[in-house]
């Protein structure tokens, strides 16, 4: 018997789930086990008014203890098995009671895993994970095989578990804090996608090299009949290891087997066949961080046996999500655009090549210790000005200040997110791009990034609105 997984018949076990969170993990594992008869405890550090959605959606099942606003050892200790919310760190206290207890530990996609029948397309990386992960879905979705979609991207797929079936196809994104439990199952994907790897989440493992090995999960239980699409233009993810089959994608044509953009259109190499497609006419989302996406999208369908036909209605059909380089209008000559989801410095860097305009940025947030060095050279050098917000904010001023080359104005400290748009939109003149790409997660001033990105959407249409003659 599996010591992580010690039974698959929840009726009358006593569960504990630790961590609701916020994206619907942890009501997906509770409606899935309460519906199998378990005995729930749910304990969340956050009081009942910060989760008040989550208590709603729950109100109607049978759960045996709530315990809010705290956790209690006990609570862990009469478990027979704790599902963890991914955001909790791994070197939290009470899992580290859990070990020594020989408590078994899982999570809600660990649950998913233990019992879905379909086939796994997963899609790891530091950036670009979810567009890819929804690029995928849209271009399988054309395909006559249902096709499902989950993970950190969109709904908990575990109260549907058992509605999958083995002839489906299941694309889902994976964070790292979820490949790291996955490691414990000793599974990875049919098909993977790495898009790429940067420094990122050091607050949650420690170290680069535990961040990397759960990222590596992805390939690491592969077969040889697994598939690997991988970055080329990574230096480090063209190297990792797998016994799948390799493809890689790349923004050059390297000239041998994968899917490449040759300056012009997408190309496709398979031993001597060769096919071209407009994939730039296909795709609506701008800037060439999702040229790389889509082609990586491509590259997994191709390998699943998608058609060509397929990846151009997928492409062509595809709604953008939310938050992501979004428009969200346009008044007095100022376009304003919703990054919000820009949680990494990488990720700011690429919003910044996608403008020709001038650019006034609001960047700055929670401090997760990743070096900010390369956006404070960007930053400094591409931009108008930049509205500095949270708790990098000093730092980022002070790394802004030390380039050679500053064409920026630097914003003073702000007290809350309204001064820093007041101050932005100050610094503003026609013609100009207003970006929220914070390069930073959100957790000092926000709830979280759709938080942020709402609120950034909200001051920019009261803005509008008062500018619009
Ligand atoms: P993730 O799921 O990894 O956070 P998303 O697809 O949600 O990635 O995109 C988040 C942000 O990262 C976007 O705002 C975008 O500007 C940036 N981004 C998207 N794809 C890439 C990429 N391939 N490389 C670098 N940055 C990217």
């Amino acid at each position: 018997m599996n010591r992580d997984h010690p039974f698959d018949d929840y009726r009358n076990r006593r569960i504990t789930v630790m961590g609701l969170g916020s994206f619907g993990g942890g009501l997906g594992a509770v409606k899935f086990l309460a519906a199998r008869g378990a005995r729930l405890t749910i304990t969340d550090s956050r009081p009942a008014e910060k989760l008040a959605d989550s208590l709603a959606e729950l109100k109607h099942l049978p759960i045996d203890c709530w315990r809010l606003g705290e956790h209690r050892e006990e609570d862990f200790l009469q478990a027979e098995l704790v599902v963890v919310n991914p955001a909790v760190p791994w070197r939290h206290p009470l899992l580290a009671t859990c070990r020594h207890h020989g408590i078994p530990l899982t999570s809600e996609m660990n649950l998913f895993w233990q019992h879905n029948r379909g086939a796994v397309f997963a899609v790891t990386g530091s950036n670009g994970k979810s567009t890819t992960t929804a690029l995928l879905h849209s271009i399988l979705s054309r395909g006559s095989r249902r096709c499902w979609l989950g993970g950190n991207l969109g709904k908990s797929l575990l109260p549907d578990v058992e509605a999958i079936e083995p002839d489906d196809r299941v694309v889902l994104e994976l964070s790292s804090f979820q490949l790291a439990d996955l490691n414990r199952l000793q599974v990875s994907p049919q098909v993977a996608i790495v898009t790429n790897f940067a420094a990122n989440h050091l607050d949650w493992h420690g170290k680069l090299a535990h961040y990397r090995a759960a990222k590596q999960t992805i390939l690491r239980w592969q077969t040889r009949a697994g598939t690997a699409v991988l970055n080329r233009d990574d230096p480090e993810v063209c190297q990792w290891q797998t016994q799948a089959q390799r493809i890689p994608f790349s923004l050059q044509d390297q000239g041998i087997d994968g899917v490449f953009w040759n300056g012009r259109e997408g190309v496709r190499r398979t031993g001597r066949q060769v096919v071209t497609f407009p994939v730039r006419d296909w795709l609506k989302l701008p800037g060439r961080h999702n040229l790389a996406n889509a082609l990586a999208a491509t590259a997994a369908a191709l390998a699943a046996g998608a058609e060509l036909c397929h990846i151009k209605q997928g492409l062509q059909t595809y709604e953008p999500l939310p938050h992501r380089l979004q428009l969200v209008g346009e008044a007095a000559g100022r376009k304003f655009y919703n990054d919000s989801l820009a949680t990494t410095p990488e990720s700011t860097l690429v919003a910044l090549e996608a403008f020709q305009a001038p650019v006034v940025l609001l960047a700055g947030g929670y401090d997760k210790r990743v070096d900010l060095q390369a956006m404070a050279a960007e930053i400094a050098r591409s931009t108008k000005a930049v509205s500095l917000m949270g708790q990098t904010a000093d730092g980022l001023r002070q790394q802004i200040a030390a380039q050679p080359l500053v064409r920026t104005r630097c914003s003073p400290a702000h007290v809350n997110f309204q001064q820093a748009f007041d101050w932005a939109m100050e610094q503003s003149s026609p013609g100009d791009v207003i970006l929220l790409s914070p390069g930073c997660a959100s957790y000092d001033w926000f709830r979280n990034f759709a938080d942020r990105g709402t609120q950034f959407q909200q001051l920019a249409e009261t803005w509008m609105a008062r500018h619009s003659h």
